[in-house]
């Protein structure tokens, strides 16, 4: 490969002309094995932002970086492999849910997770607050525990697509992120690699996700969708509102303690109706239960026989963490200051807003979550949402509980959390925003 014949390549997408599978698959290829240097690769990564990609530019993109490392091969578990990915926000525990109920249904669940950025959080920092808990398994004790188990919780395999990593890097210095056949290849690959063959994708929007507009997540929702049944596996996706937190806890160990109860299903009725709905996708999608019905009357018997919440012991115990937990969340680190939010104002108002962002970056600030990658964080400070979009609150009543390292943090966060929450002097309707799915039918497959 030389430096010229990559050229052509660059102008043709500077031009808007679609190029082959072979060619993208050449271009990565050498992308990865330094042949193709960082800037011509970021003027194609701009090429492809400015001018987009067709659906089978993104197709042959996604193949080209599944096959720059490892993938997952699942045949003779016995059970039906099923994934699951989040766009990622604020207080999206869903996964310490979903993960034990659909092992405990019967199904395969390898889930690879991410760390939180921003304001945004990660399932590896959430699971990390419980006492010993392991994220790093090798690839090849993965299989003996999924075995076992039925699934792993774990942190993304470096073995796994080594290209997104190189390319993710590039674009973030480059401003390429925000391209939706870059993201969903980004997305894609990582799903198509650990090998599942039923996948659903919780695609959010609101002013706590990477989408803040409904319409943007459709778009990216369809090209993760046709990526996934191009690929020739079982694919739909959920949009769900991120305008407020999900469920009440935002912050490491207060949101494992949140997941823990909605399993003893004493939990938030938001998480455990997002935990049903990406829940019975997948029974239906594996097979395993029929239709939607008997998938949702499935998963809830599973929570009520306490077959979830066991299934969840056995996941930590085998990931070496303490799972006394699950019966007694009180073993996680709690934080030494705990300040409650009071609503002010004489007459009783209704909570119009409760700003996932603002929400976000006031746990961020009190420690729990990273500016930057690699940051430590502090698993037991957070917040806990004492009201929610349309509750009626009178002066005095709770908007939230702050749980702080220092009376000085506490203080910082009481102050941005009163300009999270707007209150209204008229009545205002709950945030029960209806999933919309996206599967076969809706991309035209
Ligand atoms: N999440 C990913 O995994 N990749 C992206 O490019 C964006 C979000």
């Amino acid at each position: 490969m030389s430096a010229h014949g990559v050229v052509p390549l660059i102008e043709r997408k500077r031009d808007g002309e679609p190029l082959s599978a072979d060619e993208i698959a050449w271009l990565l290829r050498g992308y990865v094995a330094g042949e193709v240097p960082d800037y011509q690769m970021s003027a194609w990564l701009m090429a492809v932002r400015l001018k987009g990609m067709t659906q089978a530019e993104t197709l042959a993109m996604t193949r080209a970086m599944v096959a720059s490392g490892r993938e997952l091969e699942w045949s003779g578990i016995g059970r039906p492999t099923v994934d699951k990915h989040s766009t990622g926000g604020v207080g999206d525990k869903t996964s310490i849910v979903l993960v034990p109920l659909m092992a405990a249904a019967g199904a395969a669940f390898v889930k690879m997770s991410g760390r939180g950025l921003g304001h945004t959080g990660g399932t590896l920092d959430k699971l990390e607050s419980i006492p010993g808990f392991r994220v790093d398994v090798p690839l090849d004790e993965m299989r003996g525990q999924v075995e076992r188990v039925g699934a792993a919780l774990v942190g993304q395999s470096p073995e796994l697509v080594p290209a997104d990593g190189k390319l993710y890097a590039l674009r973030d210095v480059t401003a390429t992120v925000d391209s939706v056949p870059l993201i969903a290849g980004s997305i894609m690959s990582k799903k198509l690699a650990g090998g599942a063959r039923s996948v659903v994708l919780d695609v959010k929007w609101g002013s706590g996700a990477f989408m803040t507009s409904r319409e943007e997540a459709r778009v990216l929702a369809r090209e993760l969708v046709r990526i996934g049944e191009g690929a020739g596996r079982a694919t739909r996706a959920v949009l769900s509102s991120m305008r407020e937190p999900l469920g009440r806890a935002v912050g490491n160990a207060l949101e494992v303690r949140e997941a823990i109860e909605t399993l003893h299903g004493r939990g938030p009725a938001d998480l455990w109706a997002l935990t049903l709905e990406l829940g019975a996708h997948l029974l239906q999608m594996s097979g395993i239960e029929p239709d939607a019905a008997a998938a949702r009357a499935r998963l809830a018997e599973l929570r009520d026989s306490g077959a979830g919440a066991r299934k969840l012991a056995e996941l930590v115990e085998a990931q070496h963490g303490d799972a006394r937990v699950v019966d007694d969340p009180s073993i996680l680190a709690a934080a030494p200051v705990v300040v409650t939010v009071e609503a002010l104002g004489d007459q009783p108002r209704w909570v119009a807003q409760a700003d996932a962002r603002a929400i976000g970056d006031a746990a961020l600030a009190l420690g729990a979550g990273r500016r930057k990658k690699g940051d430590p964080i502090d698993s037991a400070v957070g917040i806990l949402l004492r009201a929610r979009i349309g509750d009626r609150v009178e002066r005095g009543q709770p908007l939230a509980e702050i749980h702080a390292r220092t009376e000085a943090a506490a203080e910082a966060a009481v102050h941005a959390l009163r300009s999270a929450f707007v209150l209204s002097h008229e009545p205002v309707a709950a945030a029960a925003d209806a999933y919309e799915v996206i599967g076969k039918e809706q991309i035209g497959g």
